[in-house]
């Protein structure tokens, strides 16, 4: 089988380690130079999108920022999976709040703003703090504002409203204004969906974030009940979609409640755990799951927590020391605050994992990971 990813980063690259093994062969179609490469030796160029998509029995996705005409371009082949609409759903908040409220998933009060009379109804029907996001091309916390104080208002829509005139998509770009919620904590759940319509669901795991960027993302199998309610978003939000391949949903955890922060259309960060805490990663279930092959299971093996490696591009080797340890790097040139790798360890219970997490926590340097540190180190 051959595999197209449209987008050429990290995501591309683990699923197209994941399944070199299962005989699949994956290119992937870099966006921004619109080539198709290898994603294991991006140097190796093998054409253009039409290229590509002669070489696919099966085309996909590992973000879900891709412009209308190229979704449109791979749809017509009959290829794609998820589909362009899936896809488009997950890239756009405005209909991806839109599929929660038909879908019956809970999430925070909201507004859709595209001028300054939606701005005013925003204000006057949301408590403060308000969260404003743009609807397109949002990620890792950018294209947000925050307004905690009446004071800010004027300021704070001459910014947004510059930013819709100066938007260079092909879409009208707009805001989503949403309640901010003091939610406990942060979790997430990847699961996949198979053509037949089943859904496996993998462990939620719970999110540290840093400086707006998921820095931690710890898998146990502690949550029984948090883990229904997401589930059972999953399977909405999934069957809705009528989606083919792995989902990711994140939540705010506020009470004994789940409410959908945003879902992505695709594997994700907080699933990178999976490569060590379940039997089939998220990387290979995606593929098994577009390419029509049974999904592997989604049960938890071990708990494992996912570290991001976020800036630096070498760390002591004296990690590797930490039992179960395994780090894997994306081959990118290092840039601040960028996602350079990630490091994944597990422990027989979690109690062990929380040991070698602390273990991890005092070796990594200081400098760049102090907030991590801080974090690991108040899980005890
Ligand atoms: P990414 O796609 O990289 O996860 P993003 O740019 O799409 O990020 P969001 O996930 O929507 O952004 O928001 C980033 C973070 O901001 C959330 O993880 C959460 O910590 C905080 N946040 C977002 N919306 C709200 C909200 N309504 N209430 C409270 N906190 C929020
Ligand atoms: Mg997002
Ligand atoms: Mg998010």
């Amino acid at each position: 089988m051959n595999v197209l990813v449209l987008g050429a980063g990290q995501l591309a690259r683990m699923m197209a380690l994941a399944t070199k093994p299962l005989n699949i062969t994956i290119r992937a179609y870099d966006v921004g130079s619109k080539t198709v490469v290898d994603p294991l030796a991006l140097d190796n160029s093998y054409g253009d999108l039409n290229d590509g998509i002669a070489f696919a029995d099966v085309i996909t996705a590992e973000f879900e920022h891709i412009d209308h005409d190229t979704l449109a371009i791979c749809e017509a082949s009959g290829k794609l999976k998820p589909s362009a609409q899936a896809i488009k759903t997950g890239g756009d908040r405005r209909l991806e709040k839109a599929l929660l409220e038909a879908a019956g998933v809970a999430n925070a009060p909201h507004v859709i703003i595209a001028d300054k009379a939606d701005f005013d109804r925003a204000i006057e029907t949301l408590s403060l703090p308000i969260i404003f996001k743009s609807a397109l091309e949002g990620y890792d916390g950018k294209g947000q504002w925050r307004l905690k104080d009446m004071s800010q208002a004027n300021a704070i829509w001459d910014d947004m409203a510059n930013f819709i005139a100066e938007a260079n998509t092909s879409v009208a770009q707009g805001i989503v204004a949403e309640q901010m919620i003091p939610f406990d904590r942060e979790v997430s759940m990847v699961g996949a969906r198979d053509a037949k319509g089943n859904t496996f669901a993998y462990p939620i795991t719970e999110n540290h974030h840093t400086n707006g960027v998921l820095s931690v993302s710890i898998a146990t199998n502690e949550h029984e009940a948090l883990q229904q309610q997401a589930a059972l978003a999953f399977e909405k939000v999934a069957d809705a979609l009528d989606y083919v391949g792995v989902l990711a949903i994140e939540f705010f955890h506020v009470g004994d409640k789940l409410l959908v922060n945003e879902i992505a259309p695709r594997v994700h960060n907080s699933g990178h755990w999976t490569q060590q805490g379940a039997d089939c990663s998220q990387f290979e279930n995606h593929i098994r799951a577009v390419c029509d092959l049974p999904l592997g299971s989604s049960e938890l093996v071990r708990p494992t927590a996912m570290v991001n490696v976020l800036g630096e591009d070498n760390l002591p080797q004296e990690i590797f020391t930490i039992p179960s340890l395994k780090m894997h790097w994306y081959g990118k040139t290092k840039r601040a605050g960028r996602k350079m790798g990630h490091i994944n360890v597990s422990g027989s219970d979690k109690q062990v994992l929380l040991e070698r997490l602390n273990q991890l926590a005092d070796i990594l340097p200081a400098e760049a990971f102090s907030d991590i540190q801080q974090y690991v180190r108040s899980l005890g």
